[in-house]
């Protein structure tokens, strides 16, 4: 402190400049880990509560700046822009809450047997990671059933070739955990997939000790609606984070419009600018790239079904 101020006009600098990221919101109070490294309990300030009602929750992952009010108590003064927004909707599209902001990836973990993998949820996913900016990543879990290397170079086969990065695990053997830290060890990610998919386990295997809760809303909890549902960031000894908030297999592509949808599958993505119209739909314009390629079996012919069924949805 060379200019010699007093102290205390610099300490009240530091604290109406308080930024962090929300690591667990639980009844509306909210723990806030401070970029300087303190961890504080935030409560909102009346504003945010107000805009809380009609939708725009303070939700984990968000960066906040927060005050200190007075009594060392502190409220979230502001809730900075997200990045991305990954959203779970009900009720179709009637009802939408984020789950988490600023998460990094979407992990879609699919089981190669029990249950069996549904090829439509996980294109549907896959649209919903990549509407939200998230980097969606697949995840084949349970290598070590009877049949899943057949069941898995399918399923890797078409995915790897529509531009997604695959990962083959297993949390009973341990098979390509490596691959899946390099996944979940930095940023935020989020894992989504029906349940008995192994979610859980795959964390657990990593890192034993920690526990997903994947269960839905009203289901493992079992207080139904009034218990007080928690969501946080799991901190992984690796570095990282992983979003722990049921609702991830209800993740929804809410929202998206008609046009935007080529845009979700990256294998359209690439082709799509050399189609002859600027805002082809890729169902039935002459010129296409995108139908070339599906006609030419370059795109899988399921994923264009996918993209066909989830543009009708959105034009409903
Ligand atoms: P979640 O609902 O997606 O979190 O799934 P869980 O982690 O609770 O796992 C569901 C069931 O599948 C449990 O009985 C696990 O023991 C089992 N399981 C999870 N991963 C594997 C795996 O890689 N191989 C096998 N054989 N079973 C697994
Ligand atoms: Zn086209």
């Amino acid at each position: 402190m060379a200019s010699g101020a007093p102290c205390s006009v610099s300490r009240h600098l530091v604290v109406r400049l308080l930024i962090g990221m929300v690591h667990l919101a639980r009844g509306g109070v909210y723990t806030v880990a401070l970029d300087h490294g303190t961890v504080v309990q935030a409560s909102l300030r009346g504003r945010l509560k107000l805009e809380e009602r009609t939708g725009d929750q303070v939700v984990i992952g968000d960066r906040v700046r927060v005050a200190e009010a007075g009594d060392a108590s502190f409220v979230i003064e502001e809730v900075l822009p997200r990045v991305t927004s990954i959203v779970r909707s009900r009720s179709g599209g009637r009802s939408v809450k984020v789950l988490v902001a600023n998460a990094d990836r979407l992990l879609v973990v699919v089981s190669t047997a029990r249950p069996k993998p549904r090829r439509h949820l996980i294109d549907h996913l896959l649209v919903a990671g990549e509407y939200a900016g998230v980097t969606p990543v697949v995840v084949l879990n349970k290598m070590d059933l009877e049949g899943a290397a057949a069941a898995a170079a399918e399923m890797e086969s078409v995915y790897a070739s529509a531009g997604y990065d695959v990962a083959k695990t297993s949390a009973l053997t341990g098979e390509g955990l490596e691959v899946l830290a390099e996944h979940v060890c930095g940023g935020i990610s989020a894992l989504a997939g029906p349940s008995g998919v192994g979610k859980s386990s795959l964390i657990n295997a990593l890192e034993p000790g920690q526990k997903l809760r994947t269960g839905e809303l009203s289901g493992k909890g079992g207080g139904g609606r009034h218990t007080t549902v928690t969501s946080r960031l799991i901190r992984m000894q690796c570095g990282g984070f992983v979003a722990d908030t049921p609702g991830f297999s209800e993740v929804g592509v809410w929202g998206v419009r008609q046009e935007e949808l080529g845009q979700c599958f990256p294998e359209f993505r690439s082709r799509a600018s050399a189609c002859r119209f600027r805002r082809c739909s890729h169902l039935h314009e002459p010129d296409c790239k995108v139908l070339e390629a599906v006609n030419a079996g370059e795109i899988d012919s399921r994923r264009f079904e996918a993209y066909r069924f989830l543009y009708e949805e959105a034009g409903a």
